[in-house]
């Protein structure tokens, strides 16, 4: 006997009310996951349609007490049906609940609200606002007072918003309504993310000669009979974005439909544009900043075939297209593809899954592949191709590698070098801008002490403490915060102090070195506000700053071009995480950065700061050379056995109770051990997480390797078989990763 679990409506919150129906025997050969059924329901027997979401052989109940099913529905398969089948796929290899990836997969279908709730602030001004709100505070009416200073904020301020992130309720609000200083507006929402009306369009520039051999390379692929995904490779300012415009160009032409995922942090305003542009009313724009609502009807548009093109981050991927024809990801090699929630999936996989349970292609583009994307093209994989060189012939900019160790002998002290100071004088005599970045926010980074050599933690979560500019130590985790200390805890020496490299630290030396300059600061801090991130950008970009200041949010994707100068102030913050992809990030981000240099007509420089000046990945990233960097380090994997020269499982677990999950862990450690004895498999741990607690709640990891996939998946799902069986698991919460 064939068994079916079905689920007769797919809005979000039924998803994981599953029901068992019979398969009828003649229909076990047809049935597949995803599809369509009739099936009596109910008490009354009643007829509804239910997607199948998983076939078995063992019944949940009686065998007798479960009823059949009456027949197939699908004549085609759905987009629906295609999106359960993508989501048993993603169920099976990243090992989550069937309902956790079908709330990934589905569009989310909520009651359609066509009137949300805003607010507005009525009858007085912003300056009488802040003062009202000093008031409320001094009251100890600390949630109407932050109210009113959103609202000064953001006049408009969505209602879910607010409940969620400020913690409102009825009745805080209520008295500010009676009071008539707060108005509840019940809005018309036109769910339109941009008015496209409004952009001019653009035609496509042709291609270069180099950009047009690509583009052959892949029509050529894409005439095989089984095209594999391809990898552009291409240099920062290369024309990637313009392959891919005459690749959905011809998509869409063909009647079908295109999904481009960019990452969150690229997706402004400026690329917005261009897309709209060139593709007017046949694209939109996806965000996080959406509301559900605005989310779920740009889906809707997009399964009643209104647009052709879908632009977003990660999620994007899941865009109910009907016929899609392409799967663009840019900027491949981002961590922002990988999900953190269970299924912890990567774009990059389930993008060639989709496209290879549908029909579509994939073509993946980077200036820095990933290790993974890029082992795969040079093992034909995945199909390779390169933009070597930049648009015009655009040099790349002269870098230099400053040694602070050097720097530090010669009696210089500061957070700039010589060399990074004297190239920003000349930057700013030519009146060019600069961009230095730090890859961190807060005012000094953590504090610790220079006499034992400790640093200040967070008791909840035991990572550091960050000193912010009103002296309060923060932790950036839960939020915790103390005053600042002026003698050690543990050894009691009054030399203690911070890193002295935050973004706004870098800001006051800039301000004291140059009186003159105009310095922007682009961090978590100065962009917490909707809006405030592209305000910062555009007037970088209207040149009404010399030198912006930022975390490694400000080196990607921008395109300045009259910035001549980047500076990775401190390059070794990054190559210090403890995670086997440390040098990998690290040669990213200065690759990425340094390709910011020289955008425009006049070539470019860029100064490496770094306490490592050999280190492979600075070098490397130095001279651009991506296949040298390449050659280090996929051989440091093959000697650690990491991830893509063998494939790596994590068993991530947490728990409240301490105790309960050392044991859990242990018994798992062992459990996994013993079945994979015969495989001679790799087990590391269990061990507390880089994070080992958090919110009170600990952290702990198993790593797994092997050489085969197929090993691995094995070794999980028996996994998980004995989490489902033994109590001692109840308490814990367990997920599984692949890396
Ligand atoms: P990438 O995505 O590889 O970083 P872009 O596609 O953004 O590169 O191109 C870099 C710059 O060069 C852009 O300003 C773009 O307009 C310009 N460019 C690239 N190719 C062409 C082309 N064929 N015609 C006109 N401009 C181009
Ligand atoms: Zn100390
Ligand atoms: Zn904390």
């Amino acid at each position: 006997m064939m068994y079916a679990d079905i689920i007769v409506d797919i809005s979000h919150e039924k998803l994981d009310r599953s029901f068992q129906y019979r398969v009828p025997q003649e229909l076990e050969s047809q049935i597949h996951i995803g599809m369509v059924v009739s099936i009596p329901f109910g008490n009354g027997n009643h007829e509804r349609r239910g997607y199948v979401i998983g076939l078995s052989r063992e019944p949940k109940l009686a065998p007798v007490k479960i009823k059949p099913f009456k027949e197939i529905c699908s004549s085609e398969e759905t987009t629906e049906e295609k999106l359960i089948a993508l989501a048993a796929w993603m169920k099976e290899r990243y090992g989550s609940t069937m309902a956790q990836a079908l709330k990934t997969v589905l569009p989310v279908r909520e009651k359609v609200k066509s009137k949300e709730k805003r607010y507005v602030l009525l009858n007085i001004d912003r300056e009488e606002a802040l003062a009202l709100a000093q008031n409320l505070e001094k009251g100890r009416c600390k949630a109407r007072a932050r109210l009113l200073r959103a609202l000064c904020e953001e006049p408009k301020l969505d209602y879910t918003r607010a409940s969620k992130e400020l913690g409102m309720t009825a009745a805080v609000i209520a008295p500010l309504v009676e009071q008539g200083l707060v108005h509840i507006q019940q809005d018309e929402i036109y769910r339109i993310p941009i008015e496209e009306g409004s952009i001019p369009r653009e035609k496509l520039s042709s291609l270069t000669e180099a950009q047009q051999e690509v583009l052959c390379q892949i029509q050529e692929e894409w005439q095989k009979e089984t095209p594999r995904p391809v990898l552009i490779h291409g240099v920062t300012g290369s024309g990637k974005t313009q392959v891919y415009m005459k690749l959905i160009e011809q998509v869409v032409a063909q009647g079908k439909q295109v999904i481009v995922l960019i990452p969150e942090i690229s997706l402004t305003y400026q690329t917005v544009r261009r897309f709209y542009g060139w593709f007017g009313d046949k694209v939109s724009v996806l965000n996080s900043r959406l509301s559900m609502g605005e989310r779920y009807d740009q889906f809707r548009r997009a399964k009643r075939g209104e647009i052709q093109i879908m632009v977003g981050p990660r999620s994007a991927l899941f865009t109910p297209f009907s016929n899609l024809g392409l799967i663009i990801i840019d900027e491949e090699h981002e961590q922002t593809y990988k999900s953190e929630n269970s299924p912890r999936y990567h774009a990059r996989e389930v993008a060639v899954q989709r496209a290879a349970q549908e029909g579509a292609h994939v073509v993946l583009g980077s200036a820095t592949p990933s290790l993974e994307a890029y082992s795969r093209a040079v093992s034909g994989e995945y199909l390779l191709t390169k933009l070597t060189a930049r648009f015009e012939d655009r040099p790349l900019p002269e870098v230099s590698v400053v040694d602070l160790r050097e720097e530090l002998k010669a009696g210089n002290r500061s957070i700039l070098s010589r060399k990074l100071k004297g190239s920003l004088e000349k930057r700013l005599r030519n009146n060019e801008q600069s961009i230095l970045f730090l890859n961190r926010r807060g005012y000094a980074g953590f504090v610790s002490c220079r006499s034992c050599g400790e640093a200040l933690k967070c008791p909840h979560c035991d990572v550091a403490l960050t000193e912010h500019n009103n002296g309060k130590l923060v932790c950036h985790y839960c939020g915790y915060e103390r005053p600042r200390v002026e003698q050690c805890p543990s050894c009691g020496s009054p030399y203690i102090g911070g890193f002295k490299a935050g973004t706004q630290q870098i800001e006051q030396v800039l301000h004291k070195t140059f009186p003159k300059a105009r310095v922007l600061r682009m961090d978590y801090d100065t962009t917490r506000n909707k809006g405030s991130y592209e305000q910062i950008l555009s007037s970088f970009a209207a040149h009404e700053a010399d030198i912006l200041v930022g975390t490694q949010m400000i080196v990607k994707g921008h395109d300045f071009p009259d910035v001549t100068l980047v500076g990775a102030v401190a390059a070794d913050l990054s190559l210090n995480a403890a995670d086997y992809r440390c040098a990998e990030r690290t040669f990213q981000l200065l690759t990425q950065a340094v390709g910011r240099s020289g955008r425009g007509n006049k070539p470019g420089e860029a100064v490496i700061q770094t306490y490592h000046p050999e280190h492979y990945s600075i070098q490397t990233a130095a001279t651009q050379d991506y296949e040298a960097f390449y050659r280090e380090e996929m051989s440091y994997r093959l000697l650690m056995d990491y991830p893509p020269a063998a494939h790596m499982l994590s068993i991530l677990a947490a728990g409240e109770d301490e105790e309960l999950l050392s044991q859990g862990m242990d018994y798992l450690g062992r459990f996994v051990e013993r079945i994979g004895e015969k495989y001679h498999l790799h087990v590391i741990g269990p061990a507390y997480a880089s994070v080992g607690k958090i919110n009170d709640v600990y952290h702990k990891v198993i790593y797994l390797k092997h050489q085969e996939e197929r090993v691995l998946m094995d070794i999980k799902d028996k996994a998980e078989k004995y989490i489902e069986v033994n109590s001692g698991f109840r308490k814990l919460y367990i997920q599984f990763d692949y890396s």
